[in-house]
């Protein structure tokens, strides 16, 4: 563990698997405590046990971040726990891509609910604590939510809503010290594609995989590490990473 990240407290969402785990992994590692949150517990106590063989701190919280008393009790227990809140990573999401016209209600009401309003729910939730803090938010949302693909009508929504909710918060914000930070991967080689219920949207996502080198969870966790380390001045607001293989 080194000491970049002395003394601070995360909290990442969605740290169960692919680049929540990832990004919770290597936040740890430089030193910060990591408050890890997801449904999956199993997963979660894997993780906290990785973080702990290294020497690491981790707090693993069971919470479905689309439940406003489940956000309340999350933010809470980091809090209680750690007296303070320094970084959140907003990364719980699902990807369920369709063509619009075969969408369904479900699918798109899942992906505002998770994606872009419990992404700001739990903001809320965490602000005052990182204002008190001047602390930093760090929005992951996705190269579809700067470039919006047909098949992807739904996801894109809710990412370009993301972007424009991260760029009005932070200047809000910096007044308070606060930065905000958003991701927006490409293409990266996790779970997220397990849960689309649209066959063809799946196959055609498994075909792309199966055809190029993505990015690994790990590649965007170095890239959330690379914008929480600048120095205390330094407000690192955007940055879009793909696979070289990705047009
Ligand atoms: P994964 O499916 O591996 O991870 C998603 C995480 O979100 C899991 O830890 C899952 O945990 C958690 N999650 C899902 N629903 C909830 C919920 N209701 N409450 C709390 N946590 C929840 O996919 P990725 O790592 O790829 O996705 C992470 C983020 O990255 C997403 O926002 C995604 O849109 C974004 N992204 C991914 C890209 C990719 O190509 N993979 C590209 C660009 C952006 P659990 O099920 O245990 O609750």
């Amino acid at each position: 563990v080194s000491s970049m990240l002395a003394g601070k407290v995360a909290l990442v969402t969605g740290a169960s698997s692919g680049i929540g785990e990832a990004t919770a992994a290597a936040l740890a590692a430089a030193g910060a405590r990591v408050a890890v949150a997801a449904r999956r517990v199993d997963r979660l106590e894997a993780l906290a046990a990785r973080i702990e063989k290294i020497g690491g701190t981790a707090l693993r919280i069971e919470a479905d971040v689309t439940s406003n008393d489940d956000v309340a009790a999350m933010v809470g227990k980091v809090v209680a726990e750690w007296g303070r809140l320094d970084i959140l990573v907003n990364n719980a999401g699902v990807m369920l891509l369709s063509p619009a016209a075969e969408a369904t209600l479900d699918d798109w009401r899942h992906m505002v609910e998770l994606n872009l309003l419990a992404l700001m729910g739990v903001t809320k939730a965490a602000l005052p604590h990182l204002k008190a803090a001047k602390g930093h938010i760090v929005n992951v949302s996705s190269v579809a939510g700067r470039v919006a693909n047909p098949g992807a009508s739904g996801y894109a929504a809710t990412k370009f809503g993301v972007v424009g909710f991260s760029e009005s918060l932070r200047r809000e914000v910096y007044a308070d010290k606060v930065r905000v930070t958003v991701i927006e991967p490409g293409l990266v080689r996790t779970e997220l594609g397990d849960h689309i219920t649209n066959a063809a949207s799946k196959a055609g996502l498994d075909q792309r995989l199966a055809t190029m080198e993505a990015l690994t969870a790990e590649d965007v966790a170095a890239a959330i590490l690379y914008a929480v380390g600048q120095p205390a001045r330094v407000n690192v607001n955007e940055i879009v990473i793909r696979p070289t293989d990705q047009e």
